[in-house]
């Protein structure tokens, strides 16, 4: 057994509703509303307007900067607006919307690499980048970006199947379904990074799939290493994963790039291996739909841009005291007011909940137990962060607590009894110090500007 980190929580796991659930094609939906922002960086300047055609696979977001990454038709049709739509993130987003025309014609830009084998580390990269691949796991980090920024740093790479919030199996399904496209991905980034290994961490509760991945190295002869990890949460953390899987750490303020390791989610690496062995670019998603409040549990793969309304028809509807919707899982993942939003590429799971379920308190009250600094994995002090998010002082929340390496993983909230909403909090203080350091650097600038003119 792999190496422990510090902290953690065990949840009920709660997949026994999904686990078993093989991945269901979702029947294109007529029409699909595709962001322009489905990634971590510059959102993408359309390339299509209102009546042109589209083909399926085709390139209709041009990346706006190098963190970034291209954006594909999910289905052949005509646009019928490029328009703000709804986001899953809150307010609205660019989105071009497209009437399905039902074909499937793909576009002439789909082309599958003749000798995969001998694809080089840039070759590799381009591809990945062209695909417009980015982390699917919800980090949705422009994929490329990653291994170009880890060339030549990482010779630790792991893939990250822990998959350890609970409700969400697609990552269990496909390694159980499509145990080729994952080892043949991984095999793609052992070439690319020139390691002799690349190690899969998975957590104990997935040991079938652990079993059919093992069959599967064997039989390939591929230079993969499963790794069976604790069950426990945050497990699946970059910083933690790269900690149990391969024994280093992750200095404060650093990424796991900086102790050498490089990490990939399960389907981050299998698009890696349909961009390369199938020319398909990002185009769809698997998706969790499960919950109290959702009728029939299931794991359905749709194309991006699907509202999230039909994936909750196709598993027979939401139950009519469904009080809450949450994209995500429900440790990280972020409640929704509609469900009118679109799948996107960090779309993993989407949540109902109904019932007594609510375990809300209007006035919370800290009774100092000390719970949440037992728990947190990165050895933060979550009471003290909050008090002083509280008072309004975000700089000793930065500068003292050192709140910037919270990773909002939510550990804290799920452990404290007096039911504080500790993660919420942090994540607004963080945003509060990355207002102020971008108001800081605008007044700069403009102090220079100003100079500037009065010297000429
Ligand atoms: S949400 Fe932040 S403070 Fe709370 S346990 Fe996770 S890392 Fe620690
Ligand atoms: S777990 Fe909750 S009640 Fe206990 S010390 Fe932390 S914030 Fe206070």
């Amino acid at each position: 057994m792999a190496q422990a980190f510090f902290g953690g929580v065990h949840p009920n796991d709660r997949k026994a509703a999904t686990r078993a659930k093989a991945i269901e094609p979702l029947p294109a939906p007529a029409e699909v509303v595709i962001p322009m922002s489905m990634h971590i960086g510059a959102p993408c300047k359309p390339l299509v307007a209102k009546g042109d055609q589209v083909k399926l696979g085709q390139r209709i977001g041009e990346p706006g900067g190098f963190v970034s990454a291209p954006i594909h038709a999910s289905v052949s049709g005509t646009v019928t607006a490029v328009e703000p739509r709804p986001s899953s993130m809150g307010g609205t987003v660019l989105s071009v919307v497209i009437a399905n025309d039902f074909q499937n014609t793909l576009s002439d830009e789909i082309r599958p690499v003749a000798d995969p084998d001998s694809l080089t580390a840039e070759e590799l990269t381009e591809i990945v980048k062209n695909a417009g691949i980015v982390g699917q796991g919800g980090a949705t980090f422009p994929t490329h970006v990653k291994i170009s920024s880890a060339m030549g740093k990482a010779d630790y790479i792991i893939i990250n199947a822990a998959e350890c919030e609970p409700y969400i199996t697609g990552d269990h399904r496909t390694m159980l379904e499509r145990p080729e496209q994952v080892i043949k991905g991984a095999m793609l980034l052992a070439k690319c990074f020139g390691v002799d290994k690349v190690y899969l961490g998975i957590e104990a509760n997935k040991q079938d799939a652990a079993d059919v991945l093992n069959a599967q190295i064997a039989a390939l002869n591929a230079p993969v290493v499963v790794e069976v990890l604790h069950t426990r949460y945050p497990q699946g953390a970059e910083k933690q994963l790269c900690q149990a899987v391969s024994g280093r750490q992750v200095p404060s303020g650093k990424l796991p790039a900086d102790a050498g390791c490089c990490i990939f989610n399960l389907n981050t690496t299998c698009a890696i291996y349909r961009a390369v062995y199938e020319g398909m670019p990002v185009v769809s998603k698997i998706v969790t739909v499960s919950g109290s409040g959702v009728i029939e549990p299931k794991n359905l793969e749709c194309p991006i841009g699907t509202p999230v309304a039909n994936l909750f028809d196709a598993c027979g509807g939401l139950r009519e005291d469904t009080y809450k919707l949450i994209m995500g899982g429900p440790m990280m993942g972020l409640a929704q007011y509609t469900a009118d939003v679109p799948v996107g590429k960090g779309t993993g799971c989407m949540l109902a909940f109904a019932g007594d379920e609510e375990r809300y308190e209007p006035e919370p009250q800290c009774i100092r137990c000390g719970k949440c600094v037992g728990v947190c994995p990165i050895r933060l002090e979550p009471v003290f962060m909050y008090k002083y998010l509280a008072k309004g002082d975000w700089e000793n929340f930065r500068d003292r607590l050192h709140g910037m390496d919270c990773i909002e993983c939510g550990a804290c909230t799920y452990i404290c009894p007096a039911r504080l909403p500790l993660t919420h909090a942090f994540r607004m203080g963080k945003q509060q110090v990355n207002n102020a350091r971008m108001a800081a650097i605008a007044l700069a600038e403009a102090e220079k500007a100003q100079e500037a003119k009065k010297e000429a």
